[in-house]
């Protein structure tokens, strides 16, 4: 999106400041009442950021461990060098006329995924209630952690009315809630495949470890026969106890003590009672697929600048404190990373020229390094950016 367009689409949003402040308090009290209350987190997220640095200077090794690891748990694992096989490699494996049901994965919007799978004549229902509302409205999530976080109660009301048929008071959230419970049940139960992301993937065990509050994740992740999981590369870490603490980080940094639910997934479900004959698909699912995506990762990881967003936890505190994000919103990014983060990380998908272009709303004000967990100095990574393309431009 351009400049301009920034600034008109975020204006006729008329819902968003309202709606932006309403949300940024709610996650300031999270955050200062959790980040005082568990005070050794802090030394936690440095350590976080010497395993993310050491886990992407061997992210090729790690890659090779992670996917020997994972077929040794009976689990499927292909390699994407960019988004145009991933998305051909997951619909492979969904097909066509299938129920799909999906968990909030920043990475499946970096390739269009649930729009590709809809083409390909399927049903696909986002679980996670933020990234309903994103597919509802038919827009685009504006926030790592709250993807609907530009939409007010008001306007939730009115798109359950009109997409369940259910009439909620504005001010019922609780109500809107339960609503929209009623409505995916039934499709959990009925669906063919269930597609997730992945917060952070351990290497020496090939387990990936899933973080949701909803219970989406869960119901997603277990009731379908078949599981995809599409992650980055970069989620890749040594070993399952570093992915713990990853996991930990994630989650105070996102504004919670800890998360409802945390899954390792290891392998497709299975049982040995009956005279100790393993067969896959005891209750879960029976087939477990992992799509592991480059799209730009490795090279970033070369990248003195750029290797940098790839410790990126996506907890989103950077997005809330930013001035501009508040201004703005998500309206500034891409389709799926938005903010100030967002630009290096469309710098990494590919999305070079917005970036550029992008890099020049960035105020410099440091705010997002001060509260991000892995310190990424963003602002100064974008001042480069923006440095270089006023170069390359012939601008002043
Ligand atoms: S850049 Fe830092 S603060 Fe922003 S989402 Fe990533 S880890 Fe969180």
């Amino acid at each position: 999106m351009k400049l301009k367009e920034i600034m008109e689409r975020a204006s006729e949003d008329e819902d968003l400041i309202v709606a932006l402040e309403r949300a940024i308090e709610s996650y300031m009290d999270s955050r200062i009442r959790v980040l005082n209350r568990y005070s050794y987190i802090t030394e936690l997220a440095k350590e976080v950021r010497r395993i993310k640095e050491s886990a992407i200077e061997k992210i090729e090794e790690l890659i090779k461990e992670a996917k020997d690891s994972m077929e040794e748990n009976h689990m499927n694992v292909y390699i994407a060098e960019n988004a145009e096989k991933a998305r051909e490699i997951v619909g492979d494996l969904v097909g066509t006329g299938k129920i799909v049901v999906k968990t909030k994965s920043i990475t499946s919007d970096e390739i269009g995924l649930r729009k590709f799978l809809q083409n390909k004549g399927n049903e696909v229902w986002e679980t996670d209630l933020g990234e309903l509302i994103v597919q509802w409205l038919d827009s685009k999530p504006m926030h790592f952690i709250t993807p609907s976080i530009n939409v007010r109660r008001e306007k939730v009301a009115e798109l359950i009315k009109k997409n369940i048929g259910e009439s909620v008071d504005k001010d019922d959230i609780p109500g809107m809630t339960y609503a929209v419970r009623r409505f995916l049940r039934k499709k959990f139960i009925d669906a063919d495949v269930g597609i997730s992301g992945a917060n952070v993937i351990a290497a020496d065990t090939g387990s990936i470890l899933i973080i949701t509050n909803e219970g989406n994740g869960r119901l997603s992740t277990s009731l379908p026969e078949k599981h995809i999981v599409l992650a980055g590369v970069e989620k890749i870490v040594p070993g399952l106890q570093d992915a713990f603490k990853v996991s930990d980080v994630i989650m105070k940094y996102a504004g919670y003590s800890a998360a409802s639910y945390l899954s390792v997934i290891s392998g497709p479900s299975k049982t040995g009672d009956i005279e100790k004959k393993v067969v896959f698909g005891a209750h879960g699912p029976r087939e477990v697929d992992v799509v592991l995506l480059d799209n730009g990762r490795l090279r970033a990881s070369r990248d003195r600048r750029l290797k940098e967003a790839l410790y990126c936890l996506r907890c989103g505190s950077c997005q809330y404190l930013c001035p501009i994000f508040r201004l703005v919103g998500g309206y500034w990014g891409g389709d799926a990373y938005v903010g100030g983060i967002g630009i290096l990380w469309n710098m990494i998908i590919g999305n070079e020229e917005e970036a550029k272009e992008q890099s020049l709303f960035c105020l410099g004000c440091h705010e997002c390094e001060f509260v991000c967990p892995m310190g990424i100095k963003t602002a100064d990574i974008i001042r480069e950016i923006r440095a270089g393309y006023i170069e390359e431009m012939g601008l002043d």
